[in-house]
């Protein structure tokens, strides 16, 4: 059987770590690879320069796919707030300020719904997966969750807004989950789970 490697074309090794969690345990046939950018020639993903999270993502994994010669996966995650117009959504990594870090951008983002009861501060997280192919060809897969900002920080663990985001189905906030019960639910697994059984598909 050959083994097809697949790039994982993200520099976030809080990202990193969900993908290596959520793609293998859908990997049936055992015959996919899935190789980091740590373990290649190194490489500078392209600035997120897109209007749209689709955009951004076919950005990242397309400049992977055509630098190593591999198929190469990789997203772009926005949350978006209904009270604020889908916003921060394609700015949710600079909504803070252009080099903003996830405190600057969760206080902002709690300055901004201040005032607000909960049922005014519905959000969801949506992640966009794109597989591309070394010959240009690109393939989508969404996934999102719903939930709520909340009144502050609550929980230690996961990243970026994970504190403050409130999952409807389980009532904690992303950092209150733990990695595992995270990466069954996330906007993240949903869209990775579907590019996986893609490419299953893909292999045979
Ligand atoms: P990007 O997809 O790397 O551009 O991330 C956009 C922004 O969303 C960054 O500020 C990330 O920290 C944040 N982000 C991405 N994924 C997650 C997540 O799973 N939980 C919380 N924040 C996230």
């Amino acid at each position: 059987m050959s083994i097809m490697k697949i790039v994982l074309a993200t520099h976030n090794p809080h990202k990193l770590k969900e993908l290596l969690d959520i793609l293998p345990r859908k990997c049936t046939s055992g015959a996919i690879e899935y190789v980091c950018l740590a373990d290649l020639p190194a490489f500078q993903l392209p600035e997120e320069t897109g209007s749209t999270l689709e955009e951004n993502a076919a950005l990242k994994a397309t400049a992977a796919a055509k630098a190593f010669g591999l198929p190469a996966l990789a997203d772009d995650t926005g949350l978006e707030v209904e009270a604020l117009n889908g916003a921060p959504g394609v700015r949710t990594a600079r909504y803070g300020g252009e080099h903003a870090d996830a405190d600057d951008n969760n206080r902002k983002l709690l300055g901004a719904l201040e005032g607000k009861l909960l049922p005014e501060r519905a959000a969801s997280f949506r992640t966009i997966a794109c597989l591309a192919t070394p010959q240009g060809n690109t393939y989508l897969f969404e996934g999102s969750i719903n939930g709520h900002i909340g009144f502050g920080y609550r929980g230690e663990n996961g990243f970026g807004y994970d504190p403050i985001f409130i999952v409807d189905q389980c009532q904690k906030t992303m950092a209150e989950l733990t990695e595992n019960q995270k990466n069954k639910i996330s906007h993240r697994a949903r869209a990775f789970e579907k590019a996986a059984d893609f490419l299953e598909t893909f292999v045979e």
